[in-house]
């Protein structure tokens, strides 16, 4: 794993926490994009040399929707950037982590990801993610 990609905050309304993380960040979302599959829109931020990554559900069976239904909103995932994620899967299931998906899917911002198993990582959804090129 090479750095933190990005940090994902589950939102219940991304037009609501726009507004906000733009008047936070002094500038607004560079890129809001959908993942049909996942049921989620998500809006993204640059800070620096870092990116924030606002995510609403957009249906009630959404991962999004169900995180904020028991949680509440907040910090979500923290998603990691790697260099070859088939590579990287392989290597953590060795090491006995869970995935909750073996095969990279596609996700937003044009990368394939894998998530960890919460339980795996002490609580915290970890997202592995690859540039696609
Ligand atoms: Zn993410």
């Amino acid at each position: 794993m090479r750095k933190i990609e990005h940090i994902g905050i589950a939102v219940k309304n991304l037009e609501e926490a726009n507004k906000t993380y733009a008047a936070l960040f002094g500038k607004e979302s560079y890129k809001q994009e959908g993942v049909e599959s996942e049921g989620v829109m998500t809006s993204f931020f640059e800070v620096g040399p870092n990116k924030i990554e606002l995510l609403e559900g957009t249906n009630p069976d959404s991962p999004i929707s169900k995180f904020i239904e028991k949680r509440g909103e907040g910090i979500h995932h923290i998603a990691f950037d790697v260099e070859d994620i088939e590579a990287e899967i392989a290597r953590l299931q060795k090491e006995g982590f869970r995935l909750l998906n073996e095969q990279p899917k596609l996700g937003a911002d044009n990368k394939l990801v894998a998530f960890l198993h919460p339980k795996s990582s002490h609580g915290v959804l970890v997202e592995l993610c690859q540039e696609r090129v």
